[in-house]
């Protein structure tokens, strides 16, 4: 289950029928995936790490319209459980990468960068889907509000993340104020996968290109050699739920207020997605 520091609420939790305007491979380990169409008019853009749920229809297309209002929720998940394998949607969290108001010749558009990790059966069905989505399949999505929380700091930021956490990264460097000065780490799997992060002058952006090692490592190794900043300065982790929890710990440890690290679990090595909180619940209640 993802750990979470204190997060920023939507405003507008609702689901969403999108549909897949075009995808296109950034690198070898980046798909990006355009959403929009549909009730994309409704969706209300947050900036900086805006993150959401999307149901993806492996089982065709009924199952998206048996998703309950609040799938994210302990009630609504537990009926979105009972429609039927197979049926099912998949539900996992992803980022807006970047969002698109509608012009006057198109609509509203939302960039998602999915990583694509493996190949074949030992691939997520995330990734498998985004590494085949065709222009006009239909998913749903139910956003989720900030994991930054911009309440917390702006002006000098350090950011640390694996490559699922580069959206995050990204979206909060474009949504950053031109005066804001910091750090920013975030992990690569391949020399090819370095992509492009606008940022304001202030903010020193280094990605650090992984060989063999676990994902979040090479990120928790350059925040261990900063100097740890006690006073003004906002963290950022998220990725693989060690890096968050390693980093998180250094920081405590070395004088950081935890008011000031908003930090989130990713994902789990050898764990399929984590769970929303209902979720965890249940199984809760269950053991
Ligand atoms: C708030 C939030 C925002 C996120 N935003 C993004 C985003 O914008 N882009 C993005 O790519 N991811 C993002 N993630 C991470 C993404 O949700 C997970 O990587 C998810 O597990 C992928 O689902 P899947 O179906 O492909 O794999 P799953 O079915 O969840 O997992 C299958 C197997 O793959 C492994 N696995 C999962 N992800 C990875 C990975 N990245 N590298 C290597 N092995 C992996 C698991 O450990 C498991 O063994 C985000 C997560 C959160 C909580």
């Amino acid at each position: 289950m993802a750990r979470y520091s204190n997060l920023v609420k939507p405003r507008s939790p609702q689901l969403l029928h999108l549909q897949v305007l075009r995808s296109r491979q950034l690198s070898p380990h980046w798909m990006r995936v355009t959403l929009g169409g549909g009730e994309i008019d409704r969706f209300e853009a947050m900036g900086f790490d805006q993150w959401f749920r999307i149901f993806l229809p492996l089982g065709g297309d009924e199952g998206l319209e048996r998703i309950p209002a609040k799938a994210n929720k302990l009630f609504g998940y537990l009926k979105y459980l009972r429609i039927p394998e197979g049926v099912r949607p998949v539900m996992r969290n992803y980022t807006v990468r970047a969002f698109r108001p509608a012009t006057a010749e198109a609509g509203a558009e939302i960039d998602v960068d999915f990583v694509l990790h493996g190949t074949g059966p030992t691939a997520g069905p995330a990734s498998r889907w985004a590494a085949a989505a065709e222009p006009g399949e239909s998913v749903v999505i139910i956003d989720e509000g900030l994991g930054f929380n911009p309440a917390r700091g702006t002006a000098r930021v350090v950011l640390v993340a694996d490559e699922t956490g580069a959206p995050a990264v990204a979206g909060v460097c474009a949504s950053l104020p031109a005066s804001a000065t910091g750090i920013v780490l975030i992990e690569a799997p391949s020399a090819e996968d370095v992509l492009p992060v606008d940022a304001p002058a202030g903010v020193e952006v280094r990605w650090l290109v992984r060989d063999a090692q676990t994902p979040g490592s090479l990120a928790l190794a350059a925040l261990q050699e900063l100097p740890v900043e006690t006073a003004g300065t906002h963290y950022f982790i998220v990725g693989e739920q060690s890096l968050p929890t390693s980093a998180r710990r250094h920081l405590v440890a070395g004088g950081v207020d935890k008011s000031v690290i908003s930090f989130v679990g990713y994902w789990r090595v050898g764990a399929a997605s984590p769970a929303p909180k209902s979720q965890q619940a249940q199984q809760g209640a269950q053991a």
